[in-house]
């Protein structure tokens, strides 16, 4: 597509937007009376404006009913997981059982390994991406060392080569390789959290299972971001947060998926909770933990229902349009983003900008700046741009399909122009 750096433009790309209609739905934070220009969605998604109705429902059938809301409620709270199951299967591309809604993100990735990572003597390794989020960082290291390995032996990194910033997949699938039968598993994220690289897990699963190891994602700069496949890619299990990219509020409920090949398998060590024995027992409080068939069977804790209900409120949306659609639309958004961020910089020579973020990408674009990179970055602020500022000095930038629109792109274009 020809791009071009002007008002009209921008203008006559969001008349032709299909999904323009959805940035409505959606609170946009204010800068002097105006919308500011909101490129964080890859940090904290906006507030839908449906969940205070989806809140206040929960919070009226608690004022009715007290603990009948079990029952009795419009949406009972015994099941609530279960109304999270079609919408959730469909962002991550898997089948309902094989997805559940619980916890926060971090605890997730723990209780999953808990029953993937099951390294012995000799097959121990964790392969994953140099640099990755530090909650997995810490993750992993914690891992090794609660089933007596060294961080340093156990946990091996893949870094980019000199002087570039992406992963190579014929890197990541070599180290896998090198250390074939001693790899236990790969966990790497599913986007990277700095450079904005899309991995390929389908790539990476597959040369996992090929050494004998089994492959996890993090999917937390993925999920609502990128069209997945995992039942199809045979990912072994996920983890993803709710409140990037799924909009879901500060510290929302989190995601897990576990392929349906381990759905029933009784020898697979977990830690067990209530939730997560069958169903029809759960209030006999016999002894014996039974796990419920697929995800559903990692819960452990009663639903957290009112960051529930604002994860349905945003779901609900998600309903509305497929990881296809929004694809259509944040793929030019990006690359009109990174056309206007270089155009930007031919006309002032006080900008300077490297994209790292390679072809592979979903909404992110992280751009090097130059020295003068934070005080370009408070202008901005200033001028009612927010966007993510990491050490020492990148800026992270991540339109969003549904509520981003490319006027957003334009006016963010003429602030940088005028620093
Ligand atoms: C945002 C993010 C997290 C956050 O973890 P929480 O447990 O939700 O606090 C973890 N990992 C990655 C890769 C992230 O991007």
């Amino acid at each position: 597509m020809q791009f071009e750096n002007s008002r009209e433009f921008a203008q006559e790309m969001d008349q032709n937007d299909a999904l323009a209609g959805f940035r409505s739905q959606f609170f946009i934070p204010q800068h002097n009376g105006e919308d500011s220009v909101y490129l964080t969605g890859n940090s904290l998604g906006l507030q839908p404006r449906s969940v205070i109705d989806k809140l206040k429902q929960e919070l009226d059938d608690w004022a009715q009913y007290g603990v009948e809301g079990h029952f009795d409620g419009k949406n009972p709270w015994f099941h609530y997981h279960k109304f999270f199951s079609e919408s959730t299967a469909r962002v991550v591309g898997a089948s309902p059982k094989e997805v559940v809604v619980m916890n926060n993100l971090t605890v997730n990735l723990h209780l999953m390994m808990v029953s993937f990572y099951r390294p012995t003597s000799t097959r121990y390794k964790i392969i994953m991406e140099g640099g990755a989020f530090p909650s997995d960082q810490y993750a992993m290291e914690s891992q090794a060392k609660f089933h007596g390995f060294a961080y340093e032996d156990a946990v091996i990194e893949v870094n980019p080569r000199p002087g570039e910033y992406a992963l190579r997949t014929e890197d990541i699938l070599q180290v896998i390789e090198e250390h074939g039968d001693s790899v236990a598993l790969v966990m790497f994220s599913g986007v990277q959290y700095y450079t904005g690289q899309a991995f390929d897990m389908q790539k990476i699963t597959e040369k996992a299972h090929k050494v004998g190891a089994l492959a996890g994602f993090d999917l937390a700069h993925a999920a609502g971001n990128l069209a997945l496949q995992l039942h199809d890619w045979e990912v072994d299990f996920a983890v993803w947060c709710s409140y990037k990219y799924l909009n879901s509020g500060p510290g929302g409920v989190s995601g897990a998926f576990a392929h349906e090949k381990h759905a029933n398998n009784p020898d697979l060590p977990r830690f067990a909770g209530w939730w997560g024995h069958q169903e029809a027992e759960r209030f006999l409080m016999k002894k014996g933990f039974i796990p419920e068939y697929g995800a559903a069977g990692w819960q452990l804790s009663n639903a957290p229902v009112m960051s529930m209900a604002v994860h349905r409120a945003s779901l609900d949306i998600f309903d509305q349009v497929s990881m296809k659609q929004l694809n259509e639309k944040s793929e030019p958004l990006n690359r009109y983003l990174q056309f206007v961020v270089e155009d930007a910089a031919k006309s002032n020579d006080g900008l300077s900008f490297e994209v790292i973020t390679p072809e592979e990408r979903g909404c992110q674009l992280s751009v090097l700046t130059g020295e003068n990179g934070k005080d370009l970055f408070d202008h901005l602020t200033k001028q009612g741009v927010i966007a993510d500022w990491r050490e020492p000095n990148v800026i992270r930038m991540a339109p969003v399909p549904l509520y981003n629109s490319f006027m957003d792109i334009y006016r963010f274009g003429q602030i940088l122009k005028s620093y």
